[in-house]
């Protein structure tokens, strides 16, 4: 059962195909697109992604729903190259909204709140 307590926020993303400053050579199209809502992966209905490309662009994606420090590289740094050098395609990664979560219904664990402080013998149980 969720609460207000136990919730936390992510941001959605979209990550977009651009073209860079070399040809394409993988079967990417400039403006494909999808979005990242929680633990999916949103596609337009016919939309297609390349397996190679979107296995460079997963481990990033977690820590850019999250919010990070203003001066964290997280932050600033938006846009990833296809991972074939020879292909010129780069994939933007946009913080499109904020979403409410609670732990409760993102995991089974339970939520651990931090122990209180010791006081030098003066704990109470
Ligand atoms: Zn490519």
């Amino acid at each position: 059962m969720a609460s207000k307590k136990d919730t936390f926020v992510l941001y959605d993303l979209k990550v977009e195909t651009l073209e860079g400053s070399r040809p394409f050579v993988c079967s990417h199209r400039a403006g494909d697109s999808f979005l990242v809502v929680g633990e999916n992966l949103v596609f337009p209905e016919g939309g297609s992604f390349s397996m190679y490309s979107l296995s460079a662009l997963l481990p990033l994606l977690p820590a850019k729903q999250r919010p990070t420090d203003p001066n964290d590289w997280m932050t600033t740094d938006a846009e990833i190259a296809c991972p074939d050098p020879n292909c010129g395609a780069l994939f933007r990664v946009t913080r499109v909204g904020r979403r409410t979560f609670s732990h409760a219904e993102a995991t089974a664990v339970p939520l651990q709140r931090p122990a209180a402080k010791e006081s030098g013998g003066d704990s109470h149980p």
